[in-house]
């Protein structure tokens, strides 16, 4: 384990200084194939969405399990980020969500391989693209679109290990541009302004009343907003990026009715508003039930590994696409951390071993390659 130990923080060393923004996860991707052929994998590529894909024992099956965990980090930056490694933790941005659960993954399936274990119905190991926000998901939806119906579980790597998410977040992202005649501010006083349209359509967002559905949770929230040209210009254009989300489909489309309407409202013969929607995660389609079976296995083991409690959430993860689809899907996590999406954040060194050690045990039960106890 000694030796483990030391590769899973090289590797994690060397992850974490390739630059990973969503959309542009390609030379981690080309990290993570040549790592894994390295380890002697076998027919390992790299899909049209950027996903690393290592099919172990997959031909001809139809009850595929997935483990996956994201390659891409929520920060722009195309250099390389601070890494300082302090003995005990390391802190770096992007370390813990996802690169650390990107370096178990690749070792559980490293440790498939020098066992010489063949999962009877297939596993497919996959350091995934664009899970981050704007990547609203591309390489999971990419996942399900190849193997259309010959995934029956998937367990994503992404958090904590503290928290499940068992609960998926549906929402809706949208960038919204108010275009108007605008013109010289004393001039031309009086004609539309682009700002204060777009102001009156964010008081508008901030008086909607969340709905009350039990045990639903609904949010929604504006941004960013840019526009104008200068102090003595009637703004002729100004833009915004909003969401709504909420852990309840009906929600979600109630949600979606009254940005709608708040939209149209504002429209007239002199101002248009342009609406684009720029994401899009779905909720979750399945019975709760059928979450059941990966709930129970993986949550007792987990705390008998940590010695902590684990704690269920909701939460936007690469599992709202299987669970979308009905497909049983949980989220969990293989590194302790904190600080996700802060430039301050860290992970406990010590936690990868215990990080790998549930990856395995869960993929040898999921996978099959035990029996369940
Ligand atoms: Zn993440």
């Amino acid at each position: 384990m000694k030796e483990k130990y030391k590769e899973m923080l090289d590797t994690l060393r060397e992850l974490c200084a390739i630059p990973a923004p969503s959309h542009m996860e390609y030379k981690r991707a080309k990290y993570c194939k040549n790592w894994l052929e390295k380890a002697g994998a076998k027919g390992v590529y790299i899909d049209e969405a950027i996903n690393v894909i290592f099919p172990l024992n997959c031909e001809g099956s139809n009850d595929i399990t997935v483990f996956a965990a994201h390659t891409d980090v929520v920060f722009p930056d195309t250099e390389s980020m601070p890494y300082i490694d302090d003995g005990e933790k390391i802190h770096c941005p992007g370390v813990g969500d996802d690169t650390a659960s990107v370096v178990v993954l690749m070792m559980l399936a490293k440790y498939f391989i020098e066992n010489k274990m063949v999962p009877p119905k297939g596993i497919l190991f996959v350091c995934n693209s664009c899970e981050e926000g704007l990547g609203n998901l591309k390489g999971t939806r990419q996942i399900f679109k190849d193997f259309d119906g010959r995934i029956k579980q998937f367990i994503s790597f992404d958090c904590s290990y503290n928290k499940i998410s068992d609960r998926c977040v549906g929402s809706h992202r949208y960038e919204v541009e108010v275009l108007t005649e605008g013109g010289h501010s004393f001039q031309k006083f009086g004609n539309a302004n682009a700002i204060h349209v777009l102001s009156e359509i964010i008081s508008e967002i901030y008086k909607v009343q969340i709905p009350q559905k039990a045990g639903s949770i609904t949010t929604y929230n504006v941004g960013s907003i840019v526009g104008g040209t200068s102090i003595n210009t009637i703004a002729q254009s100004a833009k915004m990026l909003c969401e709504y989300r909420s852990t309840d489909k009906e929600c979600l489309e109630m949600m979606c009715r009254k940005f709608e309407e708040i939209f149209e409202n504002a429209r007239s013969e002199k101002v248009q508003v342009l609406v684009e929607k720029i994401g899009d995660r779905p909720c979750s389609n399945i019975d709760d039930k059928k979450l059941d079976r990966l709930k129970n296995i993986c949550k007792p083991i987990i705390e008998r590994i940590i010695h902590e409690p684990v704690a269920f959430e909701s939460a936007s993860t690469d599992c709202n696409i299987p669970l979308s689809l009905g497909i049983p899907a949980i989220c969990i996590g293989v590194y302790q951390g904190d600080g996700e999406h802060t430039r301050e954040e860290w992970i406990e060194k010590a936690s990868l071993a215990l990080g790998l050690e549930i990856a395995i045990k869960i993929a040898r039960l999921l996978g099959e390659v035990e029996d369940e106890k």
